[in-house]
């Protein structure tokens, strides 16, 4: 098989979100992942088994489908998972949506670097990256890859210019502590990163996706954790806002979180 035809494999589509980039989008969950986050809020697409099989042109097709409720600000979103675990298979798509004038984001915790991944970022349009902990060791902790990875990934996006918003999630007594969210500042404000940094989001953990674990007969993550507080977690954002960074909606609510998901959907992290 043609290595450009490689289909990709993926848990789902949402087909109208409103949080994984700008405007409304189709997002596309790829299946695998090579982390193993403690908070994983979708742990049935880490595995690289299972989950349908979508070709270039099919999904295309879905795409097109959908392309009427884009608007001039919409387009399509790729999340997982890890969907730059799928690079080889994800060229030749974001290359058809470069053709089609279809903005494309990819939502990725960056920790791969090949040369389908450099392809990738010049590409899509703009990146979401998740920095899950702003201390390699947290890092490794929590999720067991390397911080360095996500902060060669940022280093490259800031050499092409292309656009990205930062996410963190904020776990209570992991992430969420001032020290924590300073250093992240610190990371983000060091070698010019800034100029691509669109926004940045800090997103409370919540135990929505226990009813995965429970229905895939696997322990709950962090066990004793509770839900993050929204309202003290927007005042650790303006931290970073005060810092320059570009926080939305300081000082304004939160949205409400969506309903738990039927294990067949993936969910945004926000
Ligand atoms: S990067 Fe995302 S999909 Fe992968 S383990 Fe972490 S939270 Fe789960």
């Amino acid at each position: 098989m043609d290595l450009e035809e490689l289909p990709l494999r993926m848990h789902s589509i949402q087909t109208l979100g409103c949080v994984d980039g700008p405007g409304l989008r189709m997002v596309v969950f790829c299946q695998g992942c090579p982390l193993n986050c403690s908070y994983c809020h979708n742990p049935d697409t880490r595995t690289g088994r299972g989950g349908q099989i979508f070709t270039r042109q099919a999904l295309a097709e879905r795409i097109q489908r959908s392309r009427p409720y884009f608007g001039r600000r919409g387009g399509v979103t790729f999340s997982g998972g890890e969907p730059l675990a799928q690079a080889v298979s994800l060229v030749p798509m974001l290359e058809d949506c470069q053709a089609a004038g279809i903005h494309t984001a990819i939502d990725t915790a960056g920790v791969v670097l090949s040369p389908p991944v450099r392809r990738i970022m010049e590409l899509a349009d703009m990146f979401i990256l998740d920095i899950k902990h702003a201390h390699d060791e947290g890092f490794r902790q929590l999720t067991g890859g390397s911080l360095q990875r996500s902060l060669d990934f940022l280093d490259a996006l800031v050499s092409l210019g292309k656009p990205v918003w930062i996410r963190q999630v904020m776990v209570p007594g992991i992430t969420m502590i001032d020290e924590q969210v300073q250093a992240l500042g610190d990371l983000l404000l060091a070698k010019g990163r800034q100029r691509i940094i669109e926004r940045v989001e800090l997103l409370p953990f919540h135990r929505m996706a226990d009813h995965k674990y429970e229905e895939m007969g696997i322990p709950l993550p962090l066990p004793g954790v509770a839900d993050a507080d929204p309202i003290a977690v927007r005042e650790l954002a303006k931290l970073l806002d005060a810092r320059g960074l570009p926080v939305p909606q300081t000082g304004q609510p939160a949205a409400s979180p969506p309903p738990p998901p039927a294990i067949s959907q993936a969910t945004s992290k926000v």
